[in-house]
């Protein structure tokens, strides 16, 4: 298997540290407010690289942490006048049950707060090393002077206008520019745990560094996020993880995936450009907004539009019609010919292992449905090897509905037609098969029964 990795900019062939243990980490949510469609595009692509990396043998830890303290949660329980840890309470579950409804079932997460004890520890090794600084009333910060290799994930050493630079890193009595803040001392109003050094909460980049120190260990395999957490946040991380531990490479590969684009911008929470995932699940099924998502290679920019949607929506569909032939024709399918569909699910493989190539997988997928729906027609397929592939694309993709379900009006029109069919009532089912009609579904008589779709 091949990725991409930032870190050297080349696709490389993936070999964990420790045989087929893959211990992997991507940034989770701030949970201020719903999450939108482009923090999904993430979430989604990285469940289909657990899912399949699992699905490949490998023995796999998957952690993503939630940031459940922050300024811009502290911002908005302030005007909404609540406690601020509580408001982050509100929207973690809702961020998992978005989770949930969108299938994505991969990772353990792990909430900031419950994590201060590691953060402290850590905050503490960095000081007693020489790598961070007090600056009085104010906090602690990385002295970046103190760590040569800082930009070598990114290949630059400055912020620049579009980096997401949390404002908790302004102070003017910084060694350095860039240097960050590991821990901020109290201040009115603010969350804030014990510490020896002064009671405060964390910075930004430290608590994915406290989490992942406490169940990876200092070293570990996969660390992906979207291309925005690049710089600073995981140019901190290694500063961070490498000073604390000296030992290198903090991370091994590094993924990251491209922006979800709205009107040639960004789909951002603080450009207001954006959907909600939870918006999106009222409109659009599960199975449609993840083929839209797997639609594009996941290095590539996406682009929001109703139009792509809408076609996902019909991919979809014809998916579903497929299935529904299939399920019509199970007791029926003759000569069995499993090597063709082997050779079907080696291509969606190869297409995976080269970079998780998502959108070959799924073009390959078509064509089998292509061919399958001529062969259908004289039973030349194997039922079993349709099976396994329509199950990968279930299990590892999540691109296929979950039942072939219809309104139940037009289930009951369904049913009656046939019942009518069975007694040679063909007066009966002709005017069944009139109404269904009428309500946007049209009947195909195949020679294994009533294939029923949604007109296009
Ligand atoms: P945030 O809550 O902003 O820290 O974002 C959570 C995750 O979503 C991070 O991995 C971000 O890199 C990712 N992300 C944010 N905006 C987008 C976008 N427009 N397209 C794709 N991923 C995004």
């Amino acid at each position: 298997m091949r990725i991409y990795n930032t870190l050297t900019k080349t696709k490389e062939e993936f070999v964990p540290r420790e045989d087929k243990k893959v211990k992997m980490f991507i940034c989770g949510p701030t949970v201020y407010d719903y999450i939108h469609i482009g923090n999904a595009r993430t979430f989604v692509f990285f469940d289909v690289v657990a899912k399949y990396l699992r699905h490949s043998g490998y023995n796999l830890e998957y952690i993503q942490n939630i940031t459940d303290i922050d300024n811009k949660i502290i911002e908005r329980a302030q005007k909404e006048n609540v406690n601020s840890l509580e408001y982050a309470k509100k929207y973690t579950k809702i961020f998992k049950e978005d989770m949930k409804a969108l299938g994505v079932t991969s990772p353990e997460y792990k909430n900031a707060t419950d994590h201060i004890p590691e953060v402290v520890k850590q905050v503490q090794t960095l000081l007693d090393k020489g790598n961070a600084y007090v600056i009085e009333n104010d906090g602690i910060y990385f002295d970046l002077s103190t760590f040569p290799d800082y930009g070598k994930l990114s290949g630059r050493t400055a912020n620049m206008a579009d980096d997401a630079v949390s404002r908790i890193d302004d102070s003017d009595k910084k060694r350095n520019r860039s240097d960050f803040a590991l821990w901020k001392f109290s201040q009115e109003g603010d969350p804030s745990w014990p510490a020896s050094f002064g009671d405060g909460r964390p910075g930004w980049h430290i608590e994915d560094t406290a989490i992942t120190e406490k169940y990876f260990g200092p070293q570990y395999d996969l660390h992906g996020a979207g291309q925005d957490l690049i710089f600073p946040h995981h140019e901190a991380e290694i500063a961070q993880q490498e000073s604390a531990s000296g030992l290198k490479p903090f991370v091994k590969y590094w993924m990251h995936t491209g922006f979800l684009i709205n009107k040639e911008k960004k789909m951002s929470k603080s450009l207001g450009n954006f959907l909600s995932l939870n918006e999106a699940l009222k409109s659009y099924s599960p199975e449609t907004i993840r083929f839209y998502f797997l639609s594009a290679h996941y290095r590539s920019p996406l682009d929001f539009s109703e139009e792509i949607l809408k076609q996902s929506e019909a991919a979809v569909m014809r998916i579903n019609e497929f299935r529904h032939k299939l399920n019509l024709l199970t007791s029926q399918v003759k000569n069995i010919d499993p090597k063709e569909t082997a050779e079907i699910l080696q291509k969606v493989r190869e297409a995976m292992n080269d970079d998780f190539n998502t959108p070959e997988a799924i073009g390959t997928f078509f064509e089998l449905i292509r061919q399958t729906n001529q062969k259908l027609e004289n039973g030349q397929m194997a039922m079993t090897e349709l099976t396994k592939i329509i199950d990968f694309f279930d299990k590892v993709l999540g691109i296929i509905p979950k039942s072939i379900t219809f309104p139940p009006e037009i289930q009951t029109l369904i049913d009656q037609r046939e019942l009518a069919r069975e007694s040679m009532d063909f007066t009966i089912a002709d005017q069944l098969r009139s109404q269904i009609e009428s309500l946007g579904y049209q009947i195909d008589d195949t020679i294994y029964g009533p294939l029923v779709k949604k007109k296009k």
